[in-house]
């Protein structure tokens, strides 16, 4: 396919490109400065090294935390089984209990799992309909035995800001850690480790502009995990194995950027998305936008059609590439765990898209986007009716 004719992409929340800006920065420690960041013997290896802590002063910086509290992992998905399987280990003395949400990403919800075949008990909080959980739920599940409350920051699929603020803050009185899966937030909003009273966070790099298979861990100065990979004992023992320096540095690069541009970044998609929103919720029949529409990413909308079947309008939106309410598991498609949990029936978690736009979306793309889903539901209720 030619680059005309590719969809326009609106899938944001799923990756985005790398910034020509973070490639730039990242190219060099591909080939000429090659060297192992745990090298202290020679130049390679302290160029490297002094590489590595200018990221982690960048990953630092956007999270207003000190650059010794930031451990690089492979992604968010390690970040998460480092945080919440490292702090179970860690506490055992403590406790068992563990409170989490059950919109929370599979990174998190899985990780639990798995910690509840090693013994541990844990609470998943149900969301109201708009996908936000209260701070009086968190405070009715916790528990003397509770270890760690993890909710994320912003939903991957509707895209809805939890009140992390209020919930870190009652975690810090009674005394409980506060783990929250910032993915889909960092560089979009605002986050502060201190003002949002979070002891763990995950990021990943490929939702900032990015490359894929690097991301970090930030752990509260004073807060012990049990590493969850042992070797070489790098990133403090939290973390072994042999930094991935390009990833690293272009990490680094992403949160310097994506911090300098995101007030104007941000209104800018507001914008966009909610033109996108409006003209489509206004002019086709049947439609809802799922999940709370104040406190939500600014480049995010979900939206179900109620008067089409899902599976052939994904199928029929040819021109853009977007996500479903749907998910494909080994036999059969599901609706989206997320939705159902907010009681969105399953015909219409079905024919939901989830529109996520990003550093290079356009006025035209929108328009197009607009005018080709209007097309296609006109085309499809047609076709059912006559
Ligand atoms: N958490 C959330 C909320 C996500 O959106 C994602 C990516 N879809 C992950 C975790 C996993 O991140 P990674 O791809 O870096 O493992």
């Amino acid at each position: 396919m030619t680059t005309s004719t590719r969809p326009i992409y609106l899938d944001y929340n799923a990756t985005t490109p790398v910034d020509p800006r973070v490639l730039d920065q990242m190219l060099p420690w591909f080939t000429e400065q090659f060297g192992n960041a745990a090298s202290r013997t020679h130049l390679y290896g302290w160029e490297a090294e002094e590489a590595v802590a200018k990221a982690r002063r960048q990953v630092a910086g956007i999270l207003g935390a000190s650059e010794k509290e930031i451990a690089f992992t492979s992604g968010a998905t390690e970040a998460n089984n480092l945080a919440i399987k490292g702090a179970y280990e860690a506490n055992r003395h403590r406790g068992s209990h563990f409170v989490t949400v059950a919109t929370e990403h599979k990174a998190v919800l899985d990780t639990f799992k798995h910690l509840e075949g090693w013994g541990a008990e844990v609470t998943y909080l149900v969301p109201a309909a708009d996908g936000l959980v209260s701070i009086e739920q968190v405070a009715e599940a916790l528990r003397p035995d509770t270890v760690l409350v993890s909710v994320m920051y912003a939903n991957n699929e509707i895209g809805v800001i939890q009140p992390v603020a209020e919930i870190g803050k009652l975690c810090r009185e009674r005394g409980v850690l506060f783990h929250t899966d910032a993915t889909q937030a960092v560089g979009k909003v605002p986050v502060d480790v201190d003002k949002d009273y979070i002891d763990l966070l995950s990021l990943s790099a490929h939702k900032l502009y990015g490359p894929k298979g690097a991301g970090a861990l930030y752990v509260r100065k004073g807060i012990k995990l049990t590493a969850q990979q042992d070797g070489g004992r790098h990133e403090r023992g939290l973390r072994s194995g042999t930094l991935n320096v390009p990833g690293i540095v272009g990490l680094g690069k992403a949160c310097e950027v994506a911090g300098a541009e995101m007030a104007l970044e941000a209104k800018r998609l507001a914008q966009l998305r909610d033109k996108l929103e409006n003209e489509i919720v206004s002019t086709i029949n049947n439609t809802q936008v799922n999940g709370n529409r104040e406190h939500r990413l600014p480049q995010v909308t979900n939206i179900s059609i109620g008067d089409v079947d899902g599976e052939q309008l994904l199928m029929n939106l040819n021109r853009i590439a977007v996500s479903s309410g749907s998910a494909c598991t080994s036999a059969s498609v599901e609706p989206s765990y997320v939705l159902k949990a907010l009681g969105v029936p399953d015909d219409l978690a079905y024919a939901s898209i989830r529109f996520s736009l990003g550093r290079f979306s356009t006025e035209t793309d929108i328009a197009t986007a607009v005018a080709h889903v209007q097309e296609v539901v006109t085309r499809m209720v047609e076709n059912h009716t006559s």
